[in-house]
């Protein structure tokens, strides 16, 4: 069952074509990746799914309700996790605090977690359950502002869960890790998929690590559609083989 739809949305910006005529259709329970250059479009694409962006063309269905013209913080109430994007909100309060902040300001029933119908202990014991899952229990009461690169992606995507979303957005979170952190998080993405039932879109740089992992990819170049298909098909594509493996086509 699709959970994510994209029928053939537009966008641009003072007359540049950011976006053209893009469709995309995540099945449920599936890892999709939206690959291409700088420039090409993948965070404005991020951005008109989560309203943070207005649509100029074209229609975003969730879950078979249209959320084209939906605001932000009403698409995380759908079930659409967003990563904060490397912005901890509480730098000088501990790993398990700002969880704990996210899942009563996320919480389903209200948008204001000083109005949260959850109690701090009840929030706090869900933030503990989704930092085990994102492996950060040694370092739950460490200051965030403490933390490296690698794990400050991990209480991103904690932040993300708080919510229990459907679907998860990561807008390249493989970038700026040492190799050694990559691996882990490529394991931990695939993990989060297989434990939590959690479809993923996201968007990469490292086309290697792609294909690795996605079980089908977008290539965008430009602002619009080069490529869509499994990585088989994608690493057979001439014109991604040119432009992007840099391989002879
Ligand atoms: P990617 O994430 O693939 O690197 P982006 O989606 O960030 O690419 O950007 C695509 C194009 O749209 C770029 O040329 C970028 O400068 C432009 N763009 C994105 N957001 C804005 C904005 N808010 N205002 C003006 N131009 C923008
Ligand atoms: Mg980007």
């Amino acid at each position: 069952m699709p959970l994510l739809e994209v029928h053939r949305v537009s966008k641009s910006f003072e007359g540049f074509r950011a976006l053209n005529d893009v469709s995309l259709t995540v099945e449920e329970g599936s890892l999709y990746a939206l690959i291409g250059p700088n420039g090409a479009g993948k965070t404005t694409l991020f951005n008109l799914i989560t309203g943070r962006y207005t649509l100029d063309a074209g229609r975003v269905v969730f879950a078979g309700q249209d959320i084209s013209h939906t605001p932000t913080h009403r698409i995380i109430h759908c079930g659409i996790g967003i990563s904060f994007q490397r912005a901890i909100p509480f730098p000088s309060m501990t790993v398990l605090e700002n969880v704990t902040l996210a899942v009563l300001a996320l919480d389903r029933k209200t948008r204001d977690f000083a109005r949260s119908l959850l109690s701090y202990g009840v929030a706090a014991t869900r933030a503990e359950e989704i930092i085990s899952w994102v492996g950060l229990d040694d370092l739950k009461r460490q200051v965030a502002a403490s933390l490296s690169q690698g794990d400050l992606k991990r209480v991103d995507i904690a932040l993300a869960l708080a919510s229990k979303p459907r679907l998860l957005l990561l807008d390249e979170p493989l970038a700026g890790l040492s190799r050694t952190e990559r691996a882990q998080m490529v394991g931990f993405i695939r993990e989060l998929l297989r434990s939590l039932g959690t479809t993923l879109l996201f968007t990469e740089h490292d086309t290697e690590a792609v294909l690795q992992l996605a079980g089908r990819i977008m290539v965008l170049h430009r602002g619009s559609v080069l490529a869509e298909g499994t990585p088989d098909e994608i690493r057979s594509h001439p014109q991604v083989q040119e432009a992007f493996l840099g391989r002879e086509a």
